[in-house]
């Protein structure tokens, strides 16, 4: 999902547990459960786009996301308890980038045979979380996020 999403469940939790270590675990797992829920991200169709295009975007993403969780939680939860739920919530995604940025391209959707250990290593931890990935097409992929969000909130408040 965007890191917007998941920024803002993060928020959500973590104004609901003030206990940091849990607000921080569950921010974790929020992402994989958020993630299995159809959506559509920036992610999506990446090899149709310029490879500095969508990480530009992935930045703006992440730091809309710490802005509008800032806006909304900023005032109810202390804010280092709020930014280590929102960073923790958006791990999972950091952990992906390398492969990205590292090692594939618009042609290459895995890594060659003879590929060094960190490529098999950036590209292991891809495919291990998009086990969890459903994918969908925008603009509904953006609406399924809208619920799951709202969903979180109602059911943490
Ligand atoms: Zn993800």
């Amino acid at each position: 999902m965007l890191e917007t999403s998941h920024a803002l469940v993060a928020g959500a939790i973590a104004g609901h547990t003030k206990d940091p270590a849990t607000a921080v675990s569950l921010s974790f797992l929020s992402h994989f459960i958020m993630d299995a829920v159809p959506h559509w991200d920036f992610g999506t169709n990446w090899r149709g786009r310029r490879k500095l295009y969508t990480g530009l975007v992935a930045i703006i993403d992440v730091i809309v996301g710490f802005g509008l969780g800032y806006l909304i939680f900023g005032q109810t939860v202390p804010l280092p308890l709020l930014f280590a739920a929102i960073a923790a919530s958006m791990i999972p995604d950091w952990l992906e980038t390398p492969w990205y940025i590292f090692f594939a391209n618009h042609q290459k959707k895995q890594p060659a045979k003879q590929a060094g250990f960190p490529e098999k290593l950036a590209f292991g931890i891809y495919k291990l979380e998009n086990q969890f990935h459903n994918k969908t097409k925008f603009p509904l992929g953006v609406i399924t996020q809208i619920v799951t969000v709202a969903f979180f909130f109602v059911l943490l408040k």
